[in-house]
């Protein structure tokens, strides 16, 4: 079981900064994202894209927000359970949460931040009967 003081179900741009917020107050976080890497929409869909609207950067890449993101909070030492999607919340009596992943991993923590963005990019598979053998890095018999 994952324990932290924040989960943060999202590791897009709004989750990675909420990381910095809570550092600020010595909160330990942990991320949970779909995407088996950091940065949302900005590091899945246009890394290249510049952006122009983000304050004291006149123009930046969006992949470069994402790393710059991370490198602003490496300082808290954030974990991340990525390519993982947050299936269910439970609450327990006395307040705090469990989530747990499709894959089964468990969280818990007394407060659980929701990033989800647009929600959880889930990709176009091929109507393959066999296809749980190609998944995963798993490699064909
Ligand atoms: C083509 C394009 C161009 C854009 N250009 C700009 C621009 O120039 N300037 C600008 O300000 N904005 C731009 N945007 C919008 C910007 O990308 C979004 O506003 C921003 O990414 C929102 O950040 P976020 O962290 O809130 O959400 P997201 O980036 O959507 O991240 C949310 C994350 O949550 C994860 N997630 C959701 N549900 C779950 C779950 N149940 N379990 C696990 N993970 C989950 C998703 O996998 C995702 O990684 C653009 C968007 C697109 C598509």
């Amino acid at each position: 079981m994952i324990q932290t003081d924040i989960l943060i179900i999202g590791a897009g741009p709004t989750g990675l900064f909420t990381v910095f917020e809570a550092g600020l107050l010595k909160l330990r976080c942990h991320l949970i994202d779909a995407l088996p890497q950091p940065g949302g929409q900005c590091s899945e869909i246009y890394p290249k894209k510049p952006i122009y609207d983000i304050p004291a950067y006149p123009e930046i890449l969006a992949g470069d927000l994402t790393k710059n993101l991370l490198e602003q909070i490496k300082q808290f030492e954030p974990g991340f359970t990525l390519g993982e999607r947050a299936d269910t919340i439970e609450k327990l009596s006395d307040g705090t949460f469990i989530v747990t992943t499709n894959k089964g991993t468990k969280h818990h923590a007394p407060v659980v931040a929701i990033a989800g963005g647009l929600g959880s990019f889930e990709p176009r598979k091929p109507k393959l009967e066999d296809l749980t053998r190609f998944e995963d890095n798993a490699l064909p018999i």
